[in-house]
C-alpha cells in the first residue's frame, strides 16, 4: 500500500469512479451529524427536525428530477438500488409466469451480476449487444421482448466510455409492450437532463458519490403504479419498502448535491467539452496509434476513453500517478482480475488493445492548466512505455 500524500498537488480526473464532496453538500450535512441526530421515527423534537430534513430532501430531489416525492426512495448506494429494482421486480413477476429479463452486455457489474444470480434461480436473460460505437439499438431490445419478459434494464450512460443510450425510446417500447423498464442512471445525473414525468421509466437508480455527495447513499426512483416489494426485512421506513434507519445527514447532502448537479447542465457540459476536445486533439496530434473508444457525439462531455497500441493501461496509470494525475484504465485489472474491460470487449476491441486504455472523467472544476499537464504527462508516459514495450515495433 502506498501512503497518503497530503502535500502533493493532485489532478483529479476520475470523476466516474467517485467525486469530491462539494462544500455546500458538506456544510448542509454537518448539523445532522452533530446536533440534529434524532431518529426520524422517534417522537421528540430533534427527531421531528430529522424527519423534516429527510422529507424536505425528498421533495427537493423530486423537483430536480421532475418526479413526485412519493416516487423517491433512499437506499445505501446504487448497487443496492439496482439489486432492489431487478431482483424484486423479477421475483414478483415470476408468479405471473414471467421469467425472462433483458439487459445489455456492457452494464455495470451491479446489474450484470444481479442478472447472473437470477439465471441461477432459473430466469432466462437476454444480453442485447452494443455496436462498435458503444450504442444500443432500441430495435434490438424490442426483438428480444416476448410474453415471458418481466423486465428490461439498460443503463442510461455507460460508466467506462460515457456513451448515452436512447433511453426514452427503449422505455416507450417497453411501456407499449407492458414490460417494466429500469435504468441505471448513475452516470447520467448531472450530464443529461432528466425529467421523469415525461418518461416511461418505471425505476431508476442514482448514486450519491458520483455527484459530489458522500459514498454510501443512493436513490431508487419508483414510478407511481409500479409493482414492487421490499428488499430488506425490518422496520417500516420508506413506506414499508426500505427498512433501516434513514441516513439523515447523507440524504440531506445528497439533495443539496443533486440539486446543484442538475442545474445549468447544458452550460456545464459545454464548458467541459472544450477541455475534453482540447485534450483529445492534443493526444491525437502527438501520439500515433491512438483510438477513441465509443461514439464521441453521443457521449457525455466529461468522458474520454482512448486506447494506445503497444502499452499496458496499468503501467500508464502508475506513471500518471507519479505526476499527481488520478485517472483510470478501461480495464478491470485494478481489482483482482486481469481480464480486459467487458465494456471494451463488448464494443469489439481486441483484448490487447483493450488492455492499453485510459479513461479520463472530468468535472466542471477541472481547468485548462490541468488538461495541459495531463497532455504532457500522457505523451511522455506513452513514449516511455512504448520504448520499453516488447510488443511495440
Ligand atoms: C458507480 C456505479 C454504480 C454503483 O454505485 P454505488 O453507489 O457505488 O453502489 C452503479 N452503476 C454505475 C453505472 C456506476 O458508475
Amino acid at each position: 500500500m502506498r501512503g497518503i500524500n497530503l502535500k502533493k498537488k493532485i489532478i483529479y480526473v476520475d470523476n466516474a469512479a467517485t467525486t469530491k464532496i462539494s462544500d455546500s453538500c458538506f456544510n448542509a450535512m454537518l448539523p445532522y451529524l452533530k446536533t440534529e441526530y434524532g431518529n426520524p421515527s422517534s417522537i421528540y423534537s430533534i427527531a421531528h427536525t430529522a424527519k423534516f430534513a429527510v422529507e424536505n430532501a425528498r421533495e427537493e430531489i423530486a423537483d430536480a428530477l421532475n418526479a413526485n416525492p412519493e416516487e423517491i426512495y433512499f437506499t445505501s448506494c446504487a448497487t443496492e438500488s439496482n439489486n432492489w429494482a431487478i431482483k424484486c421486480a423479477a421475483n414478483l413477476l415470476k408468479k405471473e409466469g414471467k421469467t425472462h429479463i433483458i439487459t445489455s452486455n456492457f452494464e455495470h457489474p451491479s446489474v450484470l451480476n444481479c442478472c447472473k444470480s437470477l439465471e441461477k434461480e432459473g430466469f432466462k436473460v437476454s444480453y442485447v449487444p452494443v455496436n462498435e460505437e458503444g450504442l444500443i439499438n432500441p430495435k434490438d431490445v424490442e426483438k428480444e421482448i416476448k410474453k415471458e419478459t418481466a423486465l428490461v434494464s439498460i443503463m442510461w450512460v455507460n460508466n467506462e466510455i460515457g456513451t448515452i443510450q436512447p433511453i426514452k425510446k427503449i422505455a416507450e417500447i417497453c411501456n407499449e409492450k407492458g414490460v417494466l423498464f429500469h435504468t441505471d442512471a448513475v452516470q447520467a445525473v448531472g450530464h443529461v437532463n432528466i425529467s421523469l414525468k415525461n418518461e416511461k421509466i418505471n425505476m431508476l437508480s442514482i448514486s450519491g458519490h458520483k455527484i459530489n455527495a458522500p459514498k454510501g447513499v443512493g436513490i431508487l426512483y419508483i414510478k407511481k403504479g409500479t409493482k414492487i416489494k421490499s428488499f430488506l426485512n425490518g422496520g417500516s421506513q420508506e413506506k414499508n419498502l426500505r427498512a433501516g434507519t434513514e441516513n439523515v445527514a447523507f440524504i440531506v447532502g445528497l439533495s443539496k448535491a443533486l440539486t446543484e448537479k442538475t442545474q445549468n447542465i447544458t452550460q456545464k457540459e459545454n464548458k467541459i467539452k472544450v477541455l475534453r476536445d482540447f485534450l483529445l486533439n492534443e493526444l491525437e496530434k502527438n501520439i500515433e496509434k491512438i483510438r477513441v473508444n465509443g461514439s464521441l457525439e453521443k457521449r457525455v462531455a466529461s468522458n474520454l476513453n482512448v486506447s494506445f497500441e503497444g502499452i499496458e493501461g496499468e503501467s500508464l496509470l502508475l506513471l500518471l500517478d507519479s505526476c499527481g494525475i488520478c485517472a483510470s484504465s478501461g480495464s478491470a485489472c485494478t481489482s483482482n482480475s486481469l481480464n480486459p474491460s467487458h465494456v471494451l470487449l463488448a464494443i469489439g476491441l481486441p483484448a490487447e488493445i483493450a488492455h492499453g486504455s485510459l479513461r479520463i472523467s472530468l468535472n466542471e472544476n477541472n481547468t485548462m492548466e490541468e488538461i495541459k499537464e495531463i497532455v504532457n504527462a500522457t505523451i511522455n508516459s506513452v513514449n516511455k512505455l512504448r520504448k520499453m514495450s516488447p510488443i511495440w515495433n
